[in-house]
């Protein structure tokens, strides 16, 4: 299958980018690293005139440390972030997530920002900055506005980013000491996405939970936040009662869609299942002296 036919611009700046993207409006689609993208353009369900190619923009890839955060172009690829050094140290969740996506061949181009930009529930990376507290640089027409993933992903294929807007960089702080992470994806062979998965970023107070964060992947139109989960945490032990009861309230929030993976019952309990993984495993490398 090939793609209709479109203008390809490959600009050097973000400015660039964003002026482009300003004069050729709806007919415009940026691609990043196409994994998304361009199967959808080969099925003909996106047809767009012109692509802007951020490849070539450099200020747009790199992982850094700044005040008490982890900054991450937006182009920086899933393999990148599996290599980091750097987030081996500060973020393992995130190399733990990415190096759970596709195969290598999709980590070797796909971007963090692409993975959070397309909208797709059954993406990774959405759950784990809802997790990981995360916040994305916005750079648009008007300048640049910061939000924060919680609130961010709005429903399929739909998110808070405006049309004229880049996804510039995410922002994640650095969780402190003594912070026991997880990601936990149920999937059903190499290169498949999650049949359910579940992120958990988890602080200890002496021998019970102090904070807690929990996002889950695939299991409704858009990743969730497991609010009543973690609410009910806060202030308990990690035993069998505190962790069926989290995973009872984070699958009564799933409304996952049917497919080849599961029914709606069986995404559910398996969303419950990762959830109860994920706590646990955390709770282990939080407490690990
Ligand atoms: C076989 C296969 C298996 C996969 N399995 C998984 C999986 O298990 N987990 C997972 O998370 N993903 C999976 N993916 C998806 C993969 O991670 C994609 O790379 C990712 O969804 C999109 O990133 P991309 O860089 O390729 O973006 P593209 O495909 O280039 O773009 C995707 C969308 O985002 C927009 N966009 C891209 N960058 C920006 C930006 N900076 N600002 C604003 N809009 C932007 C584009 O216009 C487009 O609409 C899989 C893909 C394949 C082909």
């Amino acid at each position: 299958m090939i793609t209709a036919p479109f203008e390809y611009h490959a600009p050097r700046t973000v400015p660039e980018a964003v002026k482009l993207l300003g004069e050729l409006g709806e007919d415009a689609k940026l691609l990043a690293g196409g994994h998304s993208l361009l199967p959808m353009m080969k099925l003909r369900f996106a047809e767009p005139s012109h692509l802007i190619d951020l490849g070539r923009i450099d200020s747009l890839r790199g992982i850094s440390q700044a005040d008490g955060e982890i900054h991450i172009g937006a182009m920086t690829s899933e393999n990148e972030i599996v290599n980091s050094k750097l987030l081996a140290e500060k973020l393992p969740l995130l190399v733990e997530g990415a190096s759970l996506i596709a195969d290598p061949q999709v980590r070797n181009k796909g971007t963090i920002g692409g993975d959070i930009s397309h909208g797709d529930p059954g993406n990774d990376h959405p759950a784990l900055m809802l997790a990981l507290d995360a916040s994305f640089v916005l750079t648009g027409p008007k300048g640049q506005r910061v939000v924060k993933a919680d609130g961010y992903f709005l429903g399929l294929y739909s998110t808070l980013l405006e049309p004229g807007e880049i996804l510039t960089q995410i922002r994640i702080p650095v969780p402190p000491a003594g912070t026991g992470t997880s990601y936990q994806k149920l999937k059903r062979k190499t290169g498949d996405y999650a049949t359910a998965a579940s992120a958990v970023v988890l602080q200890m107070k002496g021998d019970v939970v102090g904070q807690v964060r929990i996002g889950l992947t695939n299991v409704a139109a858009t990743a969730l936040r497991a609010s009543a989960a973690e609410k009910a945490l806060i202030g308990k032990p990690i035993n069998d009662a505190s962790l069926n009861e989290a995973a009872r309230l984070a699958m009564s929030i799933c409304e996952p869609m049917p497919d080849l993976r599961g029914d709606a019952d069986y995404k559910t309990a398996m969303c419950g299942e990762m959830t109860r993984r994920a706590l646990q495993i955390a709770h282990q490398r939080a407490t690990r002296k």
